[in-house]
């Protein structure tokens, strides 16, 4: 009897907890605990004290994205490109386990997948892409099998390296789509790891390197651009622009494109393949989105247009910059100063200029970093030198020292981009207007 009451004591303890946690309200209510997400709620987390900001966020495992570049060309480790979530959640913040499902901005409601739903004072929006692995017939099953790979998986990016030392000559692919994607330079990033490599092996005279770009160039900004046509020329790169990836057909290792009103069907060796991207379908089907699906916000405050009490920024973002980790880490800055000054209810005092970073990794050692705004597509460099050119320095830092500023400094709110920095490193702005 007396088990018995202590058990019901137990239980409507439990159902009492549970209750709490549904009603649970945050000052700060953040969907995401990604590179955007942890930016934000780290620096908010510190000044506004604990228990006032809550980071939604379904994974167990944090992944340095970047990195799978350097691991699919054999240079970085997998498993330096990932920690426990719960290691670099914020302190103050909460964590709550679970998947966002649906927004109630009329209600600052946030539904999650447990059917909790959680209030807020002001929402930020940091869910980042999701990859639309079907969007191309065959590549789902293929995926990860003979020659068949993708950087954008932390499923495969191993297999990256794996096949390119099996590799023995033949037709290798490297695939982009016609949409947005994270980082448009690393579709090209591991094809340039991949040449230069298979060229130390003494194979690149059996082998074709194919770039097969869905969209109308090689690159968006065209200083960029230029320099990476040469030196695709230079090394006998076939670069064929609007070629959209339709099919793979793994039994007889073919790949189907679209050029135009054309099908192209190429044989594959190896074949490296960037899937469709979109805004996460719960950001879609939500009055927060455009007609994109991506959250509709201003592209300067970052504030939504129809919500004043939502930010977003990262990969499911309306701004039109390039989808970046170095864009999240400037977004960050704007979006905290904003928020918070928000909270004051005073005028927003931040305006975010664009800026986006690329480090387009051109081979071993080699490294052209591309820096630029999405907003003018004009070059916004932090050096003083021509970051046109290729460089050891360059390479250096993406490989060492940008994996420990995504640690160390982005993801606890310490880094906002290099804009305070600039005066210092580029004073003259030499190189910005080279285009
Ligand atoms: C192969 C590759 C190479 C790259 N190279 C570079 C590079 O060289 N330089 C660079 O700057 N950037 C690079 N990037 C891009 C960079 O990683 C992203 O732009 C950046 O991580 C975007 O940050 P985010 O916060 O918007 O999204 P993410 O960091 O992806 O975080 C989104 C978070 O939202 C969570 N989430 C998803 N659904 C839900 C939900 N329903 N509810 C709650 N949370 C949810 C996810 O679990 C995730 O933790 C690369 C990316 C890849 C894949």
């Amino acid at each position: 009897m007396m088990q018995c009451s202590q058990a019901a004591t137990r239980r409507a303890a439990a159902t009492m907890l549970l209750n709490a946690r549904r009603a649970k309200h945050y000052k700060v209510l953040t969907v995401g605990g990604g590179a955007g997400g942890l930016a934000v709620s780290s620096t908010l987390s510190n000044k506004l004290g604990k228990g006032a900001v809550g980071i939604i966020e379904p994974s167990s495992v944090h992944y340095y994205q970047p990195s799978w570049t350097m691991v699919g060309g054999g240079v970085h480790q997998f498993k330096d490109s990932m920690r426990d979530q719960a290691s670099v959640m914020p302190r103050n913040a909460d964590w709550i386990q679970d998947y966002a499902v649906a927004f109630k901005p009329e209600e600052n409601k946030v539904v999650t997948q447990n059917g909790d739903e959680f209030t807020y004072d002001f929402l930020v929006v940091a869910a980042g892409f999701q990859l639309d692995w079907d969007k191309i017939k065959g590549l789902k099953d293929a995926l990860g099998k003979d020659g068949v790979t993708s950087n954008y998986s932390p499923k495969s990016c191993e297999k990256s390296w794996e096949f390119m030392q099996a590799f023995k000559g033949g037709n290798a692919i490297f695939t982009q789509p016609d949409c947005p994607i994270k980082c448009a330079g690393a579709p090209q990033k591991i094809m340039y790891l991949f040449e230069d490599y298979i060229t130390r092996q003494g194979l690149r005279d059996k082998t074709n390197v194919t770039f097969m770009q869905g969209l109308p160039a090689i690159f968006g900004i065209k200083k960029y651009a230029d320099v990476l046509t040469n030196i695709c020329k230079d090394r006998d790169i076939d670069v064929q622009v609007n070629s959209v990836l339709k099919e793979i057909k793994p039994e007889t290792k073919e790949a189907v494109f679209q050029q135009g009103d054309k099908t192209t069907t190429v044989n594959y060796d190896y074949i490296h393949v960037t899937p469709y991207m979109s805004a996460p379908d719960f950001i879609k089907k939500s009055s927060l989105a455009n007609a994109a699906g991506f959250v509709d916000v201003d592209q300067y405050t970052m504030q939504h247009v129809k919500y004043p009490n939502i930010f977003s920024l990262g990969d499911c973002s309306s701004v039109p910059t390039s989808k970046t980790a170095a864009a999240v880490a400037s977004e960050s800055g704007v979006v905290k100063q904003n928020l918070l000054a928000a909270l004051e209810g005073k005028p927003l005092p931040a305006k975010y200029d664009g800026y986006a970073s690329c480090p387009l990794v051109t081979g071993r050692g080699k490294l052209v970093l591309a820096e630029f705004s999405g907003f003018t597509g004009q070059p916004l460099e932090t050096f003083f030198f021509d970051q046109g050119k290729e460089r050891w320095s360059m390479y250096s830092m993406k490989k060492d020292l940008i994996p420990r500023m995504y640690w160390d400094q982005l993801i606890t709110g310490l880094w906002n981009g290099p804009t305070n920095v600039r005066f210092l490193t580029n004073p003259l702005g030499w190189q910005q207007f080279s285009a």
